[in-house]
């Protein structure tokens, strides 16, 4: 008797008619299919022996086998796995078995070249034609230049046969070095691999997964993996790899890069409401002082000293109003909003009296539509967008009256408000960056401002799940809009 004790799903029996043709069998499987085993015997307490031994991958019988009963041993065979595969050596003078009944069964002459291909015709046997292990094969060539590992192993993770690609990945020298391999080493965390196999040797449709591995070289891989059975008793399965470990080490490397900033932005965030909060009482101690020593040294001050008093007065009312303002960008940033049902219309009633002052100063007129009083939102952040809005409308005025119109309209499932003016207009180049904080148009001089006051307000409309933009034309003045959630679905009025 030839053979060894491999793990049963990679053993071949073959009942042999003679010592010389077990010999010659099992040297031929040897060489051309060096992963499976053939048990091949010759006499009955081998046959015992094998059969005591666990599942066959498949069997060959030479129906010349008298000592073992030639065809009349199938049943004994396929006692414990009725579909096994089976390929039966015929006699050239014996047409009867030529067709045999028998399932999963096929039959061929015995001649002495028969051996050769033994190996080439249990593997036919064992893998169905047309199965995707064979297209698998053939287009071995071309998953290798995709860069797609294939692989055969047994459900035990024994290796069988891998392309180029699958050797590559997990870093195997050669065919010698892959096929010596049980996939289970390439586990990255224990008994990984060997779950799936189990899983997929189960399963009829396969599985596929996402997993990590590690190489030989012992560099960490991260691929995903389709595992199916490549015989009905899933003895055998086959395997597609794809390498992702390129792409999932770019995420990575990102998710680190993304979680850092969101540390350092909160960090900005704080001290920066930090620094605000704590400028306002200094600066308001500068004024009152100012003010108080001013009050109090008025016939000490002559013209030069009572300007220079006034210039600390003003620079420090100009401090605190960007103070004021980087603690309102700062807050809008850092709180979460609370969305409430608000009415619209008391949102900007209670924004123009804020700039009832400006308003009246510069004589404006203001219209105001219909606007909804069923929205979703923080009814202090939509008071600040309407009042910056307006207030710019009237500080960023032409030569001509001021005119600003406020409305709003539905849109989908939200409404899109427009607070349009005719004042100066803004250049297409400037439209983007107005939004920025502090970039202005105007220097302080001409125009007072922070430049916070379009941020802010892109910073409320967002936090609302809206946006805010313009549309302006140099000289004819400016539209901006905006965006808001409603409360249910608006009705879309008719045009
Ligand atoms: P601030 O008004 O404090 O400068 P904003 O962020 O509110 O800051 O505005 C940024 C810049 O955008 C302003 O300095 C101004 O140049 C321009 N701007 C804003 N609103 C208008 C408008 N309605 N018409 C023309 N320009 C405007």
């Amino acid at each position: 008797m030839t053979g060894q004790n491999h793990a049963a799903a990679s053993r071949v029996l073959y009942v042999a008619a003679s010592a010389d043709e077990a010999e010659l069998a099992a040297l031929v499987f040897g060489r051309h299919w060096p992963a499976v085993s053939l048990i091949a015997v010759n006499e009955t307490p081998a046959l015992l022996d094998a059969l005591a031994g666990g599942p066959f991958l498949a069997a060959v019988l030479d129906a010349g086998a008298h000592w073992a009963g030639g065809s009349a041993l199938i049943p004994m065979l396929r006692r414990d796995n009725a579909a096994l595969p089976l390929l039966i050596l015929r006699d050239a003078r014996d047409c009867s078995a030529a067709h045999s009944p028998e399932p999963a069964c096929q039959s061929t002459e015995k001649c002495p070249a028969v051996f050769l291909r033994l190996p080439a015709l249990v593997r036919s046997l064992v893998e169905t034609p047309g199965s995707p292990a064979q297209s698998s094969a053939a287009l071995e060539p071309l998953l290798d230049d995709a860069g797609i590992g294939w692989f055969l192993a047994n459900r035990d993770g024994r290796l069988l046969e891998a392309n180029a690609a699958f050797r590559r990945l997990i870093a195997a020298d050669g065919k010698a070095a892959a096929t010596s391999l049980n996939l289970a080493e390439l586990s990255a965390a224990p008994g990984s691999l060997s779950r799936l196999l189990e899983q997929a040797a189960a399963s009829e449709t396969g599985i596929e997964e996402r997993l990590p591995l590690r190489a030989l070289d012992g560099s960490p891989l991260f691929v995903s993996l389709r595992l199916r059975r490549q015989d009905a008793a899933g003895a055998l399965l086959r395997g597609l790899v794809e390498d992702h470990t390129a792409r999932e080490n770019r995420i990575h490397e990102l998710e680190t890069r993304i979680v850092s900033l969101e540390s350092d932005q909160a960090e900005l965030q704080h001290l920066t409401h930090f620094a605000s909060h704590e400028l306002q009482e200094p600066l308001r101690t500068v004024e009152r002082f100012t003010r108080l020593l001013i009050e109090q040294c008025r016939e000490f001050l002559n013209g030069t000293t009572d300007q220079h008093a006034r210039l600390i007065v003003e620079s420090t009312e100009r401090a605190q109003r960007l103070v004021d303002d980087l603690l309102l960008y700062s807050r809008a940033l850092n709180v979460p909003v609370r969305l409430e049902r608000v009415d619209a219309n008391r949102a900007l009633a209670q924004a123009l009296a804020n700039v009832q002052a400006l308003i009246e100063e510069t004589g404006a007129d203001v219209r105001r539509g219909p606007l909804p009083d069923t929205l979703r939102g923080d009814p202090r952040g939509l008071a600040t967008l309407f009042q910056n809005l307006v207030a710019n409308a009237l500080k960023y005025r032409s030569t001509q009256k001021p005119r600003v119109e406020i409305s709003a309209e539905p849109q989908g499932g939200e409404w899109r408000f427009a607070v349009r003016d005719n004042g100066e207009g803004i250049a297409e180049n400037d439209r983007d960056r107005i939004f920025r904080p502090f970039e202005r148009l105007h220097s302080h001089d001409e125009i007072p401002g922070t430049g916070l006051g379009l941020a802010l307000c892109r910073r409320i409309a967002q936090s609302h799940g809206g946006s805010l933009w313009v549309e302006s034309q140099p000289g004819e003045g400016s539209t901006f809009y905006f965006t808001l959630p409603a409360m249910e679905a608006p009705h879309e009025s008719p045009r």
